[in-house]
């Protein structure tokens, strides 16, 4: 599995981060401060650093420069400050990217895989491909091709839906709330509103679900929202 380090100190940002590499398929680790930071890029193996600029402890120039230093990883600078000068620096320490904030989730993932793909090519790594994949009882979830079989058979499914499950399947026995899931998958490129999920869940449990008034896979929580029953 393609892992992730996300050092930024602002919970939110970390946390969209996060949910958006996770929902494509990345293991992410988070972390909060530059010092902290740069023991986890250095000490462990990962395939790609995000790095913010304004850190507690090491900002993130000079944790560009360190881990440049130490490894050949892909580091993508996220950062609120625009200035051409604090982006040619980050680039002459190493730095692959830079991105300013506020971004686009779904760039931010997109540029990222830009980067892996270049990287794997330029260090001759071309890993055979991964088996990405969820298997929950006669659920099977293929994350690669994007395609969902019930019982051996593929049930044709949009893409929110595919998204919406993924997310739930990948957090099992967690309640997330409409709302929740509405920002998590609708995100910020939406114009609908919270009736979307219960949509979306209702076309969900008719394509997976022996008998959908008694779901297996996604349950209603009274009051609470829904929980994928790993
Ligand atoms: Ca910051």
């Amino acid at each position: 599995m393609t892992k992730i380090l996300i050092i930024e100190d602002e919970q939110t940002i970390a946390s969209l981060e996060r949910d958006y590499f996770e929902l494509h398929g990345f293991s992410v680790d988070v972390c909060h401060d530059g010092i902290e930071g740069l023991a986890l890029a250095l000490g462990d193996d990962y395939n790609l650093i995000i790095v913010d600029l304004m850190l507690p402890g090491l900002d993130g120039f000079e944790l560009c420069r360190r881990i440049r230093e130490a490894k050949e990883v892909p580091i993508l600078v996220v950062s609120a400050r625009k200035e051409e000068i604090d982006k040619i620096r980050t680039f002459n320490l190493g730095a692959d990217d830079y991105v300013t904030k506020p971004f686009s989730p779904s760039e931010l993932v997109a540029r990222a895989k830009a980067h892996l793909t270049r990287y794997e090519r330029l260090l001759g790594k071309g890993r055979p491909e991964e088996h990405d994949e969820i298997r929950v009882r006669g659920l099977h979830i293929d994350k690669t091709s994007r395609r969902v079989y019930v019982g051996g058979d593929e049930v044709p499914i949009t893409t929110k839906e595919f998204d919406l499950l993924v997310f739930l399947a990948s957090h099992p026995n967690r309640v997330f709330s409409k709302t929740e899931l509405f920002e998590r998958i609708w995100g910020m490129d939406s114009n609908g509103d919270i009736a979307t999920v219960t949509v979306h869940i209702r076309k969900l449990r008719s394509k997976l679900e022996t008998d959908p008034a008694q779901p297996e896979y996604i349950e209603t929580v009274w009051g609470a929202g829904y929980r994928f029953n790993g």
